[in-house]
């Protein structure tokens, strides 16, 4: 060996290692992420969201201990597109997946080409995905450990879509299948969940831990059913919010909870139960906030500050440059929609999104910028109406009028002349790009 052996140099190379490949010399450990994916939560469903009935004193807790975003969207109003949208940092147009839901009957998905935060943060992170994918159920899309995942265990689509199994795949490609226990699904998420951190708890890892509850049916658990004053969908909601506490308790029982930042959200509004407060609409509605506002909690003793309420806006395609820029490392050369949310988690920063641009499948149906929401598209009863048919323009003060009930357009001709505007734009640039579907 040469001069690279002296000890001075060993040491040198040991104090690089510790501060990561890339040089970006964070000042500690790079830290563990967990993303706590719910299905169809609504932004109401929550105590610390203002449900009147369903009882949630852990995640209420885990908001006062960390922040929240009031104004934090899906990029999408139902499952497939949204995502597609949070696990690549893209609006989910561009990666062909903005139509409608992946059904059985279908072969596409997420494209290889496609960049996940589970492949940006390989390999300094060990990675894995708990729960449901909904992103493609044939090769070459399945099974996620084809997106940078070292493992998979969890559901292929939504648990209402026959034929249904639990599969489990890791290094190697061996796929393996059991049967679905729907009272204990969320248990057994959990605790895979759980095994992984511990597996991983002396390096940095991602885990996706993306649950069924409380995406109808609902099926609760024998030890919560029947318990909440908001019947099944309460009950489901106190177990996600029960185990949510037991697994920051097991952070910080395993000695890593000041090395690990938890989100808490969903991936569209509700659907048939479940409430969106005071937001407009639901699941798989149009340009109203109810589909896509969602609640949003990231909490990490060691580097979050406790208590802050953050009402910049935001969206789920920020993961992924925000989870990279925790983590020290680059975001993928592609062309994000997404941006760093880090300065509005960690010091209070002011959201660095000009626009949110909101998508029902492929068409754009709304504009958010911080005050104000342009609304293009509405149904009433099963027709896609585009407002300006019956009223004129939809322009909504949503800082004064959250629930989207009063047309302002006639007040405010310039924000109405410039949100057309910003309209036009995304439509030209979003609308012709090629989808999988439809
Ligand atoms: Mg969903």
């Amino acid at each position: 060996m040469g001069r690279g052996s002296t000890p001075q140099r060993r040491q040198v190379l040991a104090g690089m290692a510790a501060l990561g490949a890339t040089g970006a010399a964070p000042a500690r450990r790079r830290p563990n992420i967990v993303v706590i994916l719910t299905d169809d939560l609504g932004y109401g469903d929550l105590g610390v969201q203002g449900s009147p009935l369903i009882r949630t004193p852990r995640i209420d807790r885990m908001a006062r201990e960390g922040v929240r975003l009031t104004d934090f969207y899906a990029s999408a109003n139902v499952c497939t597109p949204s995502r597609a949208g949070l696990l690549t940092g893209r609006y989910p147009v561009r990666t062909g997946l903005a139509n409608d839901v992946i059904r059985q009957s279908d072969t596409h998905g997420l494209p290889l080409s496609e960049i996940t935060i589970a492949e940006t943060l390989r390999p300094e992170y060990a990675t894995a995905l708990v729960g449901k994918w909904h992103l493609g159920h044939a090769a070459p899309h399945w099974p996620p450990t084809q997106h940078g995942f070292d493992r998979f265990v969890g559901l292929p689509y939504s648990h209402d879509m026959k034929p249904l199994a639990l599969y489990t795949a890791g290094a190697g490609g061996a796929v393996t299948q059991e049967p679905v226990d729907f009272p204990h699904l969320t248990e057994r998420f959990f605790a895979e969940g759980l095994k992984f951190i511990e597996d991983n708890r002396d390096r940095p890892f991602f885990l996706m831990l993306a649950l069924g509850a409380p995406h109808l049916p609902l099926d609760p658990h024998p030890a919560n059913a029947g318990k909440s004053p908001a019947a099944a969908y309460g009950d489901v909601v106190e177990e996600v919010d029960a185990r949510t506490g037991q697994l920051l308790d097991r952070l910080k029982a395993l000695g890593i909870d000041r090395d690990t930042i938890v989100i808490f959200t969903s991936d569209n509004g509700p659907w048939m139960e479940g409430s969106s407060g005071p937001l407009r609409d639901r699941k798989g509605g149009a340009g109203w906030d109810g589909g896509y506002r969602v609640p949003f909690i990231a909490w990490g003793p060691g580097r979050i500050p406790a208590g802050r309420v953050s009402p910049g806006i935001a969206m789920n395609t920020d993961l992924l440059p925000t989870i990279a820029a925790l983590a020290g490392k680059p975001p993928p050369a592609v062309e994000l929609d997404g941006f760093d949310l880090s300065d509005q988690l960690l010091r209070g920063g002011k959201s660095p999104h000009d626009e949110l641009v909101l998508f029902t499948d492929s068409k754009v149906t709304a504009i958010r910028t911080d005050r104000w929401k342009y609304v293009a598209l509405s149904y009433y009863r099963t027709i896609a109406l585009p407002l300006e048919l019956i009223r004129g323009d939809g322009l909504f003060d949503v800082r004064a009028d959250p629930s989207e009930t009063y047309n302002l357009a006639s007040l405010h001709p310039d924000v109405l002349a410039d949100m057309k505007a910003r309209l036009a734009k995304a439509k030209a640039k979003f609308e012709s790009m090629p989808q999988a579907k439809r």
